[in-house]
C-alpha cells in the first residue's frame, strides 16, 4: 500500500498541534479525518486549505470526552476512507489556574475523561482496526503528553499534568502490549507551545511570561511539535515504541 493511500486520524485536529499535524500530514500524502469538538467553522477551514493544496480530508465533529462519539468517529472515518493506519490523539484541555485544594470533583473528572480515557478510547478503537491479531494491516499511534507530566504544574494545574503523566504510562504499556502485532505506540512532551490553549485556561499572556524561563527563550510553534509527530508516524520511525520525545526546547 503506498504511503499516498495511508489514513490518519487526528483528534482535536482542528486548531493548534492538531491543526499543524493534518496540514503536514496531508503533505506527506495522508488522507485525513479532522476531528474537532466545537469549532466547526475552524474545523472546514483547515478542510477546505488540506483540499486547496491537492490532500484529502474530511471533518468529523465528536467530544472524546464522550464514548459514544469516538466509535461514531471511526465508524465515520471506516465509511469514508474504508482503513486506517495511524490516529494521534491530540485532543487535551487545560483548565484555569488552581490549587489542588481548589479543585472540584466536576473538574477532576473532565480533565480525566477528555485527556485520559478518551485517548484510551481512542486508542482501544484503532488498535481494534489496525492490529495484525484483530486482522489489521498495522498502524502508528502518537500520543500528544505534555512536559508538565515532568513538572508536575504546581499552583497551575497538578490535574493536567497528573493527566499527562497517564499518558505517558499508557503509551508504554500499550506500545509493549502490540509491539508484536504491528502498531508502534509513543509519546511526544511538547513544552510551552503558542497555540489558543493558554487563552482557554484563562491564561492568554503565559506563552509571553514563560518565555525568559526557557533555555531557547522562546516558545515553540505548533508546526515544530508537528513535525516530530509525522517521524513518529512514519516508517522511518519502524523500531521505535514506546518512546517519548521531549519537543521542548530543552526544558
Ligand atoms: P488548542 O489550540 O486548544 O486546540 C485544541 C484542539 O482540540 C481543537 O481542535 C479543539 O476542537 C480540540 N478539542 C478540545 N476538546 C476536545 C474534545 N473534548 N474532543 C475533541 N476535540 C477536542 O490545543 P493545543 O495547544 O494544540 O494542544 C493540543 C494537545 O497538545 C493537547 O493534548 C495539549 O494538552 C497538548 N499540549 C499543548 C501544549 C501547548 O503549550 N500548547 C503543551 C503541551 C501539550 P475545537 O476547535 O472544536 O474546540
Amino acid at each position: 500500500m503506498s504511503a499516498a493511500k495511508k489514513v490518519l486520524l487526528v483528534t482535536g485536529g482542528s486548531r493548534g498541534i492538531g491543526a499543524a499535524t493534518c496540514r503536514l500530514a496531508a503533505k506527506a500524502g495522508y488522507r485525513v479525518a479532522v476531528n474537532y469538538a466545537a469549532n466547526e467553522a475552524a474545523a472546514k477551514a483547515l478542510v477546505a486549505e488540506v483540499e486547496a493544496m491537492g490532500g484529502d480530508a474530511f471533518a468529523v465533529k465528536g467530544d472524546v470526552g464522550n464514548e459514544g462519539d469516538i466509535v461514531a468517529m471511526f465508524e465515520a472515518v471506516d465509511h469514508r476512507f474504508g482503513r486506517l493506519d495511524g490516529l494521534v490523539n491530540n485532543a487535551g484541555v487545560v483548565d484555569v489556574k488552581a490549587r489542588v485544594d481548589e479543585m472540584s470533583l466536576a473538574r477532576l473528572e473532565r480533565m480525566m475523561r477528555i485527556n485520559v480515557i478518551g485517548s484510551f478510547l481512542c486508542a482501544r478503537e484503532a488498535v481494534r482496526r489496525m492490529s495484525s491479531k484483530n486482522g489489521g494491516q498495522g498502524g502508528a499511534i502518537v500520543n500528544i503528553s505534555s512536559a508538565a507530566s515532568i513538572h508536575g504544574s504546581p499552583g497551575e494545574y497538578v490535574d493536567y499534568a497528573a493527566s499527562k503523566a497517564a499518558i505517558d504510562t499508557f503509551t508504554l504499556g500499550l506500545a509493549r502490549e502490540v509491539a508484536t502485532e504491528g502498531v508502534r505506540v509513543n509519546a511526544i512532551r511538547p513544552g510551552i507551545i503558542d497555540t489558543e490553549i493558554h487563552a482557554s485556561g484563562g491564561q492568554p499572556d503565559r506563552v509571553e511570561r514563560f518565555r525568559d524561563m526557557l533555555p531557547m527563550k522562546r516558545a515553540g510553534t505548533a508546526n515544530e511539535v508537528a513535525h516530530a509527530v509525522l517521524y513518529l508516524l512514519s516508517d522511518e520511525a519502524s523500531y521505535t515504541t514506546g518512546a517519548i520525545l521531549n519537543v521542548s526546547g530543552g526544558r
